[in-house]
């Protein structure tokens, strides 16, 4: 089974949440995979050193000046303008470039080659008992996450359960991360803000046909907005996790916030039965 947790904005706790989940269920044959890899924290939470690290690249097109005539053909095939003719050079933006491999394709004289691009890492790091941590990392300055993400993602596909920290928002980064689940848990908070970021989350699950549901972090008792969107969109409120200090600063310290508040695990618990009851 695979859960993506994610959010309309950050700082929500959507970590705390997909941390603790698998804290809560996981065995040696799970793995959760932070995909926020623009800044990824579930290993500082976890306080857990990656051991074991794989680069990641993607193909970009790389030009032979030798064997071409600067027809331009290859800058008006690109979709994303990441090829320019000026002068007597062919100008790749690697930033811009999607590595569709059209103009490597199309070009008439065979003058492009693709060329390895690195654009990040996978750390893996074996947690104590509940499984394994998958962590992607963008490199500085590296404008495009989803391939990344894909290939993070792609790691111990065979695990019985998979939870996605996702990136906040609904950026092509969280439309990757939260693609291919089978149930995605939005952890809001009950006040106003970022509201309308998370109607757009989900009307992105909505979208691409996956069911989903809402975790209110830091309840204060009232469900505030949120009750009117749940039933204005359909969908439910899982679960509310109590606003604490005590839990907050737990966490802050990389201590386990299920010892900060033990009622944590049974709301988690009753949150995945609600799941695997949806599932089934
Ligand atoms: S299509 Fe090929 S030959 Fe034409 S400008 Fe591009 S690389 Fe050069
Ligand atoms: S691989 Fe695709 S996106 Fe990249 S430069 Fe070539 S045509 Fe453009």
């Amino acid at each position: 089974m695979q859960i993506a947790v994610a959010s309309g904005k950050g700082g929500t706790g959507k970590t705390l949440v997909s941390t603790c989940l698998l804290r809560v269920l996981g065995d040696r044959n799970s793995v959760l995979i932070d995909t926020d890899v623009e800044e990824p924290n579930a290993g500082v939470v976890l306080m857990q050193l990656a051991q074991k690290t794989t680069k990641v690249s993607r193909l970009v097109p790389e030009i032979d000046l030798k064997s071409c005539n600067l027809c331009g053909e290859c800058a008006e095939i690109c979709n994303f303008n990441a090829l320019v003719v000026l002068g007597d050079k062919v100008l790749v933006f690697n930033e811009l470039c999607h590595s569709c491999g059209a103009c490597s394709y199309l070009c008439p004289l065979r003058a492009i080659k693709e060329v390895e691009h690195p654009i990040g890492v996978i750390e893996e790091a074996q947690l104590p008992s509940y499984g394994t941590l998958l962590t992607g990392r963008l490199n500085v300055g590296e404008a495009q996450s989803p391939p990344l993400i894909k290939a993070t993602k792609s790691q111990k596909a065979t695990s019985t359960l998979r939870i996605i920290d996702c990136p906040p928002g609904t950026t092509c980064a969280m439309i990757e991360s939260i693609s291919d689940s089978d149930y995605c848990l939005l952890v809001t908070e009950p006040t106003p803000f970022g509201l309308h970021d998370l109607e757009l989350s989900l009307e992105a699950i909505e979208m691409l046909d996956i069911p989903g549901g809402l975790v209110i972090n830091r309840w204060q008792g009232e469900d505030g907005e949120l009750a009117a969107l749940s039933d204005k969109t359909g969908f439910p409120i899982l679960g509310r996790i109590p606003f604490s200090p005590e839990l907050a600063e737990a966490y802050m310290q990389g201590k386990d916030p299920l010892e900060a508040m033990p009622s944590l695990r049974g709301i988690l618990t009753d949150i995945f039965s609600q799941i695997k009851g949806v599932l089934s």
